[in-house]
């Protein structure tokens, strides 16, 4: 199990404290289910701050790689993971930006009390993640004859992520 602090995220952000760690990705749960196994590795870091507005800020970054499964041939698909997240905290859902004022790399949340550290980096590198992931043509082993067989894929791919995400 991939154990990481539970933060009080507005102390943190106020003493401006670090902590890092490195994790494997077979060992976080949701994400398990959607690798094609769980090789590869990443580490985290978490920075406390202020935003230019002077909001408190919580800022993640993390790199590291996990092995996806190719959408064409079925094979692994090694995706590297490099991810920079702001997040910003506000006092309660009023002063939530609107959506079309949102701002990419930046997710404002209404402070919470707790910080699960664990539950954040599964989720940043839940949405890293490709939807279609595939090998480019000229390396995919499925090659260029495989096009017929396009359409029967995706239900393959949802054989194997079931027969792999089992209990
Ligand atoms: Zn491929």
């Amino acid at each position: 199990m991939f154990e990481a602090p539970i933060l009080d995220p507005m102390r943190f952000a106020a003493l401006g404290e670090v902590i890092e760690g490195h994790g494997f990705p077979g060992d976080l749960e949701r994400l398990k289910g959607v690798l094609h196994s769980g090789e590869g590795k990443f580490h985290y870091r978490l920075e406390g701050g202020k935003a230019l507005d002077g909001l408190p800020m919580v800022t993640i970054h993390l790199d590291g790689r996990v092995l996806l499964t190719c959408q064409r041939c079925l094979e692994g698909f090694p995706f590297d993971l490099e991810i920079d997240e702001q997040i910003v905290m506000v006092k309660d859902e009023a002063a939530l930006p609107e959506l079309e004022d949102e701002v990419a790399g930046v997710d404002v949340i209404v402070q919470p009390e707790r910080l699960d550290v664990a539950a954040l980096v599964e989720d940043e590198i839940l949405l890293a993640l490709p939807l279609a992931p595939a090998h480019a043509k000229e390396v995919c082993g499925a090659g260029t004859e495989a096009s017929q067989q396009k359409r029967e894929n995706p239900f393959a791919a949802l054989a194997k992520l079931k027969k792999t995400s089992g209990p």
